[in-house]
Order: structure tokens, then sequence, then C-alpha cells
């Protein structure tokens, strides 16, 4: 499956308010998120007109409120698998941070740090669709980083961020994405089995419980770590999984997905 783009006529964009720096090549392409509060059922089928409310307000704000020529990104992707054109590909993004931009373009993925935060398989693919357009139209290199690489900021959040560290693959295939990062070492076989398949959180406007949540209280506890394994996933069981991470030299983010999951 080609990418589905959306172009600028398409989104309704803005003719940008100067004239473009090209760029003839980058060493890849980083994968940025909102940052702020995204609409908690924005991946649902019928809500992807508020994909194109988000991207037109992104435009509106970097141009009226930053002051710059156009959208910051060179693409977006949403969480129906689509990809809106914005700087595009030849084109010098002004996401990544003063100094980064002629190295990587970016791609921003409609996830945020509250309401959708996780990405779905669609945005997943979208990034992806992006990347490979980014390098078929714009020589991209083959790089795929967060906006944190060599950037002092959050972005682009826990979930999305270990998904790039992991090199990005396809969900649901066997292939991985032409590989971006190092390879994470193979888990050892563990007596609790694998992750769950879904990420686990503090999250204090809705506590997970569960047995999942259980089960990596018992792997924290076994790993030396007190802790009531009560199967709610509360303030101390987060506090627990930044220390477990921090030991393994991990992102201490608090969350717990695949990667995290297997170094209990
Ligand atoms: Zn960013
Ligand atoms: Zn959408």
């Amino acid at each position: 499956m080609g990418i589905d783009l959306i172009t600028r006529r398409e989104w309704k964009a803005r003719a940008p308010k100067g004239a473009y720096t090209p760029i003839s090549s980058t060493r890849g392409v980083k994968v940025h998120y909102t940052g702020g509060k995204v609409p908690a059922d924005l991946a649902d089928p019928g809500n992807h007109h508020k994909c194109v409310e988000l991207v037109r307000g992104f435009q509106n704000h970097h141009m009226d409120g930053n002051g710059w020529l156009d959208l910051a990104y060179s693409m977006v992707a949403c969480p129906h698998r689509k990809v809106f054109e914005g700087r595009g590909p030849g084109r010098l993004t002004a996401a990544n941070g003063a100094g980064l931009n002629s190295q990587h373009y970016s791609v921003l993925a409609l996830v945020g740090s509250s309401g959708l935060t996780h990405p779905n398989d669609g945005v997943l693919h979208g990034v992806l669709d992006a990347i490979d357009y980014l390098r078929d139209h714009g020589r991209a290199g083959k790089e795929i980083k967060g906006h944190r690489d060599g950037f002092s900021t959050d972005c682009p959040g826990g979930p999305l961020y270990e998904w790039v560290r992991r090199g990005a693959p396809r969900p649901g295939g066997s292939a991985p994405a032409r590989p971006a990062t190092p390879k994470p070492t193979p888990a050892k076989p563990k007596p609790s089995g694998g992750w769950p398949g879904r990420y686990l959180a503090y999250k204090p406007d809705a506590m997970m419980t569960g047995e999942d949540v259980a089960a990596w209280q018992r792997i924290l506890k076994r790993n030396h770590h007190t802790i009531d394994v009560d199967g709610k996933f509360g303030r101390m069981t987060r506090a627990a999984t930044v220390v477990l991470q921090r030991e393994h030299g991990e992102v201490p983010d608090g969350i717990v997905g695949p990667r995290t999951w297997a170094l209990g």
C-alpha cells in the first residue's frame, strides 16, 4: 500500500509567507508529536475531519503565533494512515531546532502528551509512508530519529520514541524498517511471559488497573523494588519503573512497553 497523501490544496493550506530554503538531501528524518492535548477519540474512523482541523491550527499557530513562513513540519501523519503535505521534500524544515534543520526532515505524528498519547498502527504506518516519500522525493537518508535526539525536549513522547528506538518497525510485519538505531538487545526468556500488549503508565485521571499491571508489579518485586502487587499503576509503580529504567540506562519515562518489560 502506497502513501495516502493529502496535498496542501486538499487540506486548504495557506500559502507560505516567503521563499523556502531549498535542501538537496538530508541524513534522515526526525519524528515529532504535538506535545499538547490531542482529542482522545481522534483515531475513530469518523473523526478524520478533526485531523484536518488540527493541522490547519498548527499552521496558523506557526505562521501567526511564531511568525514563521509556514507550518514547521515537512509532513504530518494522522491515525487514519493519511499523510499531510507540509513543507514537503527539498525544503528546509523548521521543527528540529536551530542548527538541526538541514540534517533531517521532520514528520509530525498526531499523538499528544494527553488525550491520544499512544500511536496506533495507522499513524505508525503513516509516519513510515511519509519517510518513504521523503526518501523517494527529497533524498532523505536512512536515519530515523526523535526530536529529542540532540535537542532538549520530551518530543516525540515516550511511546512514540520507544518505537523509534526499536528501529521504527512497520506494525504487523515481521520485516523491520531500514534500521535507524542500534538493535535492542534480545530479551532473555522470562518466567513471567512477554509484554502483555498495552503500554502501562501512571495516569492520574484514569488509573490503569489489571492483571498486566499486577504482572509488571511482580516483575518489579522480583527485581528488589518495594512495591504492593495490587494491580493498580500508581505513583509507586511509576517510581519503581523509573528506577529500573535508570539502572539499565534506558529512557526513564516510567512507561512500560516491550523494551522496558524485557528489562525485568
Ligand atoms: Zn518535536
Ligand atoms: Zn486522520
